[in-house]
């Protein structure tokens, strides 16, 4: 077993690294404080080819395994971890589209979506419904050769540049079980009746937009249901929240790593009582805590990611290191504001923005309550297994 990155993966993190030390972490703070969206950064995102991490090659795309995947996102994140949402939800989509998608929708959208010319999100959420996508209002009612969809979806990162966006929906509301009448439908901007009506105010998580959209009589053509079959959309979302949460997970060790790199730093320069608070014991076992749980949080990452790379369902894999790996950022954040004392609640300093964006990684893709619940069925059913 090798718990080592490739010489590629290495290059990878390394390019990524420079990226985000010249590009993203000189606006951070201030960008961030304005609620600003980092056009520029996407745009070197765009020339890196970040766009294409899920995108097959033969759609131009980086083909990328998760492992890399899992790189690429903690890098992004240990500078700022909004930035990392921007390539988030649209990642996903690019997956699902290349493992589902008819190949007329692979054709029509891959090319585009892996140079960031089109991007993409994923519309799962609403007012509702949230962990139980089963109980979804939305519906999608044959009308010929196309499809009337009408709801509203809420939390929906990127939904102003989401071009197409996948819908999760209702085709058949009366099937049970539910998810047999679920569907994915991809809507393209512009389609009459489909709004994005709000932007949601967020504690954390600036840079990316996350919105309330409304779908009222959005009228698609039959081609616009992903995989061109009625019935598989549940089964194709929750493939894709796999990788999902390896991005998350991937990017909590990168918002924990940047906690541990800021109260490491600051307990060497701080001084109080005539020496370095990091030589008082208690500041010391902080760090030596922080290290350890960020170390064991990344290869749980790696691990999740390297299974799904041999192939294997890891839904139990994906789900251990995504519950872990956000309970260690938050914890992280924690302990890095207190390593900084007074400092650490101030605009001024990295370690509050960590602490405002720390929680999402608990509650998207699956709240970590909704994934031990997943753990534990995997593993009483038999299904999986540890060890
Ligand atoms: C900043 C942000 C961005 C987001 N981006 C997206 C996006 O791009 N696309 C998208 O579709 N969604 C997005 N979401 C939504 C996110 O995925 C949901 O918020 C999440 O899945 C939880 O759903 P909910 O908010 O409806 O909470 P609920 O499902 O109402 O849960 C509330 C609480 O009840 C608990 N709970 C519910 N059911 C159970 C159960 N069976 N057992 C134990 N506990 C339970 C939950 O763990 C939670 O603590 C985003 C959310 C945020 C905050």
């Amino acid at each position: 077993m090798d718990l080592e990155l490739t010489a590629e993966q290495r290059l990878l993190r390394d390019t990524i690294r420079k990226f985000v030390n010249e590009q993203i972490r000189p606006v951070a703070r201030e960008w961030e404080a304005e609620g600003r969206y980092p056009d520029e950064i996407a745009a070197t995102m765009a020339e890196l080819g970040l766009f294409g991490l899920c995108v097959p090659e033969e759609f131009g795309g980086m083909a990328a395994d998760m492992v890399s995947l899992a790189v690429v996102f903690e890098e992004i994140a240990r500078g700022w971890m909004g930035v990392a949402g921007i390539i988030g939800s649209h990642s996903l989509s690019c997956w699902m589209i290349a493992k589902y998608g008819t190949s007329e929708q692979r054709s029509r959208f891959l090319p585009e979506l892996a140079t960031g010319e089109r991007r993409s999100g994923i519309a799962l959420t609403e007012p509702g419904a949230g962990s139980d996508l089963q109980g979804i209002a939305t519906t999608a009612r044959r009308d010929g050769d196309h499809y009337l969809l009408n709801g509203r979806k809420t939390w929906i990162t990127n939904a102003r540049h989401a071009n197409p966006l996948p819908v999760l929906v209702k085709t058949d509301p009366a099937a049970r079980p539910a998810h047999a009448g679920m569907s994915v439908f991809l809507v393209e901007a512009g389609t009459p009746g489909f709004e994005v009506v709000r932007d949601l105010p967020k504690l954390g998580y600036r840079g990316p937009e996350t919105c309330e959209l409304v779908l009222d009589d959005v009228r698609v053509p039959a081609g616009a249901l992903l995989g061109g079959t009625e019935g598989r959309g549940l089964q194709q979302v929750l493939a894709a929240l796999e990788t999902g949460r390896i991005n998350i997970a991937a990017r909590a060790v990168g918002v924990a790593q940047e906690a541990f790199d800021q109260a490491l730093r600051y307990a060497g320069e701080r001084e109080a009582f005539g020496q370095k608070i990091s030589g008082f014991q208690a500041v010391q076992l902080k760090l030596a805590d922080m290290a350890i749980k960020l170390q064991a949080a990344r290869l749980l990452t790696y691990w999740a990611a390297a299974r799904l790379d041999a192939g294997h369902r890891a839904d139990l894999e994906s789900g251990m290191a995504k519950v872990y790996a956000s309970e260690v950022a938050l914890g992280c954040a924690v302990d890095a504001m207190q390593v900084h004392g007074g400092y650490g609640y101030s605009r001024e300093f990295t370690v509050e923005r960590l602490y405002r964006d720390a929680p999402l990684m608990v509650i998207g893709e699956g709240t970590n309550d909704i994934l031990r619940t997943v753990i534990a069925r995997s593993l009483t059913s038999g299904r999986g297994t540890v060890g």
